[in-house]
């Protein structure tokens, strides 16, 4: 779902990140464009486009763990510090049709080549309440999963998502020690916005209901596919983390200028 600057390659960076420290990224998706179940009006790699040829060129999980090994040993050798492994990347890290072979190969290559590495993810929650899937985010480390919204309405504007809310949240609620991750926008026209207060009310409350271990709140800070929609004050950002520990759950927002 994004979230780790640019992703080229199976395996990208060290990226520093504020949330994420210094992350090496992984991204598991086709390499020609962007593979997500949702069309978010702010994503970093523009609209969600039909890829022209129809296919999906999955790398292998064999091709991941051995793009992940070879990374895990040149840094080994340049003494270049990784304090995480990310799932990453163009798109929705789940929908790979064999994610929790994927997840079972990285996290032998990591037991192997860098035991004590956090391997996280950063999902759209689309696929929590798959089981298999399920399986697969509980044996990593970290689940940095995706709530943009509280109500069916700013989900469609803010997400266009094919899942209902009420299912992304149910799934959430019973998925153990997870970070919430919401990025709010800001829309003039007020159509695609999550910032206002008919957003952030239901939002609030279905963060209450799932009761995450965190919640991070963060704004754009790329360039979205749309050009209509901007970022959100840092004033305002604020205002809706103190919302959240009003409600019991810790909650950081990741300012622009933090
Ligand atoms: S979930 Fe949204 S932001 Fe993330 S890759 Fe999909 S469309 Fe982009």
């Amino acid at each position: 779902m994004g979230g780790l600057a640019s992703a080229e390659e199976l395996v990208y960076g060290p990226v520093r990140s504020r949330r994420l420290g210094l992350s090496l990224g992984i991204n598991i998706l086709p390499a020609n464009g962007k593979t997500c179940n949702f069309d978010c009006p702010y994503c970093q790699y523009g609209w969600t486009r039909v890829s022209p040829d129809g296919a999906k060129r999955w790398p292998t999980p064999e091709k991941i763990g051995s793009a992940l090994s070879e990374r895990l040993r040149e840094a080994k050798l340049s003494r270049t510090r990784v304090e995480r492994l990310t799932l990453a990347g163009r798109g929705e890290p789940t929908l790979h049709p064999q994610f929790p072979e994927i997840v079972n190969r990285l996290r032998a290559v990591r037991d192997r080549e860098s035991p004590g590495t956090r391997l996280a993810i950063l999902s759209n929650s689309s696929t929590a309440d798959n089981p298999a899937t399920r399986a697969a985010l509980l044996a990593l480390d970290e689940r940095y999963m995706k709530l943009d919204a509280g109500d069916p309405i700013t989900l469609r504007h803010v997400n266009d998502s094919p899942i209902s809310c009420t299912r992304i949240v149910e799934a959430l609620r019973t998925l153990p020690d997870i970070v919430i991750q919401t990025m709010f926008v800001s829309d003039p026209a007020g159509r695609m916005d999550n910032c206002g207060d008919i957003a952030v009310i239901p939002w609030t409350r279905a963060v209450a209901r799932i009761a995450p271990r965190k919640v991070h709140l963060i704004t754009i800070d790329q360039t979205p596919a749309s050009s209509l929609i901007g970022p959100v004050s840092d004033v305002r950002l604020l205002e809706i983390a103190n919302r959240v520990r009003q409600r019991g759950v810790a909650a950081r927002a990741f300012l622009s200028d933090a």
